[in-house]
C-alpha cells in the first residue's frame, strides 16, 4: 500500500511514522524544499529545546520505505487528482497558514501586521523573508493572549545576548538589534483567568534580561482562585508580576486584560499606525459556564507605531478538497475527509488542518493516531482509494521528482542542514538559515546530484 502525506510538519511526520509501522510505503511532499513545517518556521528561535523534536522526525525519514519530496506544492505542481490516481491513501497535513482577521478599521495600515507574517519572517520562511518591519517606534501593541502573542512580544524585547545564539534569520537579527521598541503592550479581550497562554511561557517572561513585566494589580483584584491547577498557577504568576512594580530595566512588557481593539489608528486614511483605540470589557458568564467579553462602552487609546495581530490561524482551501469555510478546516470526521455525499474514499486530514490550531507539538501525535487508526480500519475492510495500477508504478519510480523544478529529496535536505549548521558554528549559533528557495535548491543539489 502506498500513501502520500502532504505536509512535512509534526502531524505529517507522526502520520508517516505510524503508517510506516503499519507496513505502508510513504511519500511525504512539502511545498518548501525544507521539512519540519512550524518546527522550523513557527517555533520561536529562543526555544531550541522544542525544536530538538526534529531528531525524532529524522529517524522516521531514515526508514527504507520513507521518501521526502520538498519543493512540491499541492495545487501548483501536483493536484489532488494526481495523488488519488497514484496512492491508496492521501493524508493532508498542511496546517493552518493564514491569520484570523479582526475585521476592524485600519487593520491593513502600514505598521499593522499579522503575527503569522512576523513569525514567518524572523524564522526565515522563504515566502516571508523579503517583508520589511519598521521597528523604529517606541511602543508596540500585540493583540491576543495566546502563546504566539507571547512569542512575538518576547522577540521584540530580547537583548543581543538572548537573540544572537539563536537560529533567527540573519535579516531579522539585523532589524531586531536596531529596534527602537522599548515597550510592548499585550492586550487580551478577556481576563487574566481566561488567557490562552500557558504557564511556562508566562513564567519565562520574568527571566528576560532587560525587561520589566508589568501587570496593573487592579486587574487582579477580586479574582477568586480558580480550582484548576494550571489556572491557579497562572494567576499566582500574574500576581507576582503585579507585586514587583517596575525596576530600572530598559524595557517594559505590559499585560493588559479586558481590552478589545476597535480601530487601528494612523496618519490619514491609509497612513502608518499611530495607535490602537480599544474598548474596555467586562466579563459575563453564560449559563454553560463559558465566559465572554462584553463592552462597557468605555474606551482608551494606546499610542504605538507597530501592531501585531495574534488572534489565531486558519487553513486555506486547497485544490477542491472539501473545506469548512466557517472553521477554516478540511471537512472531516475523525480525520476521514467528507463531502456532501459522505466519506471521500482514501482521503484523510491530520493536525491543525483537521482539528484547528490548538495544542502543543506532541498533541499532533495523538491526533495522527486517530486518523491513522481510521485509515487502517478502512484498509482492513477494503475501503481505501483504488489508484490506477500503472500510475502507482510510476509514482513508485521517479514521478514526483519531475513535478517541480525545485524538488529536494531527504539527501538534498541533509545537505541544506549540514550547510546551515556549518555556517552557524563559527558564530556559536545552531544554524544560519538559508532563506531563499533557489539557494536551498542549489545547496541541496551541489553535492547530492540532480535532482537531489
Ligand atoms: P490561541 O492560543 O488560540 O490564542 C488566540 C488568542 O486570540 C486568544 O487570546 C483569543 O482570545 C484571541 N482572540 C481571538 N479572536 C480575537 C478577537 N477577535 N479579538 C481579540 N482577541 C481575539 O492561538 P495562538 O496563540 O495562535 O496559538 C496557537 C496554538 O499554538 C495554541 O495551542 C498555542 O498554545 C500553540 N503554541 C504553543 C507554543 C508553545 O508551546 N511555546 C508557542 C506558540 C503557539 P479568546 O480566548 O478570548 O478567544
Amino acid at each position: 500500500m502506498r500513501a502520500a502525506v502532504v505536509g512535512a510538519g509534526p502531524s505529517g511526520f507522526y502520520t508517516a511514522e505510524q503508517l510506516l509501522a503499519a507496513g505502508f510505503e510513504v511519500d511525504v511532499i512539502d511545498a518548501l524544499p525544507t521539512p519540519f513545517g512550524l518546527v522550523r518556521a513557527g517555533v520561536a528561535p529562543d526555544h531550541p529545546k522544542i525544536k530538538s523534536v526534529t531528531r525524532v522526525y529524522a529517524k522516521t525519514a531514515h526508514h527504507e520505505r520513507f521518501r521526502f519530496f520538498g519543493g512540491v506544492r499541492l495545487g501548483r505542481d501536483v493536484s489532488r487528482g494526481d495523488l488519488l490516481a497514484r496512492y491508496h491513501a492521501v493524508i493532508y497535513a498542511t496546517g493552518t497558514s493564514i491569520d484570523n482577521r479582526l475585521g476592524i478599521a485600519g487593520e491593513d495600515r502600514p505598521g499593522s501586521h499579522s503575527a503569522t507574517e512576523f513569525v514567518a519572517w524572523y524564522n526565515g520562511h522563504p515566502h516571508y523573508s523579503e517583508l520589511e518591519f519598521d521597528l523604529a517606534c517606541h511602543r508596540a501593541v500585540v493583540i491576543g493572549n495566546g502563546n504566539v502573542a507571547l512569542d512575538v512580544a518576547r522577540m521584540l524585547v530580547l537583548d543581543s545576548t538572548e537573540l544572537m545564539p539563536t537560529d533567527t534569520a540573519d535579516h531579522a537579527i539585523s532589524t531586531l538589534r536596531a529596534t527602537g521598541i522599548r515597550e510592548v503592550v499585550l492586550i487580551g479581550r478577556r481576563g487574566p483567568a481566561e488567557a490562552a497562554f500557558t504557564n511556562p511561557e508566562l513564567r519565562e517572561l520574568g527571566g528576560l534580561a532587560r525587561v520589566d513585566v508589568v501587570v496593573d494589580p487592579s486587574q487582579l483584584e477580586g479574582l477568586e482562585n480558580p480550582t484548576e491547577n494550571a489556572r491557579r498557577q497562572s494567576l499566582e504568576l500574574l500576581r507576582n508580576y503585579a507585586g514587583h512594580g517596575t525596576t530600572s530595566r530598559s524595557h517594559r512588557l505590559e499585560l493588559r486584560f479586558m481590552r478589545s481593539p476597535i480601530e487601528i489608528l494612523g496618519d490619514g486614511a491609509h497612513g502608518r499606525v499611530t495607535g490602537v483605540r480599544v474598548g474596555i470589557n467586562r466579563l459575563v458568564c453564560r449559563p454553560d459556564g463559558s465566559v465572554f467579553a462584553e463592552p462597557t462602552g468605555e474606551e482608551e487609546l494606546i499610542e504605538c507605531g507597530l501592531v501585531l495581530r495574534s488572534i489565531g490561524y486558519r487553513g486555506e482551501p486547497m485544490d477542491e478538497i472539501p473545506f469548512d469555510e466557517r472553521r477554516g478546516l478540511i471537512r472531516n470526521v475523525g480525520g476521514r475527509v467528507i463531502d456532501d455525499s459522505g466519506v471521500c474514499r482514501g482521503e484523510y486530514a491530520v493536525g491543525w488542518i483537521k482539528r484547528g490550531p490548538s495544542g502543543v507539538i506532541g498533541t499532533n501525535k495523538k491526533d495522527a493516531t486517530e486518523t491513522v487508526a481510521n485509515l487502517l480500519e478502512d484498509a482492513e475492510r477494503g475501503a481505501l482509494n483504488e489508484p490506477d495500477e500503472g500510475l502507482v508504478a510510476e509514482a513508485a519510480g521517479g514521478w514526483l521528482l519531475e513535478q517541480s523544478p525545485e524538488t529536494v529529496t531527504w539527501d538534498g535536505w541533509t545537505e541544506i542542514d549540514k550547510h546551515e549548521v556549518a555556517s552557524g558554528e563559527s558564530q556559536g549559533r545552531p544554524r544560519v538559515k538559508l532563506v531563499r528557495i533557489q539557494d536551498m535548491v542549489d545547496v541541496a543539489r551541489k553535492r547530492s546530484g540532480v535532482p537531489s
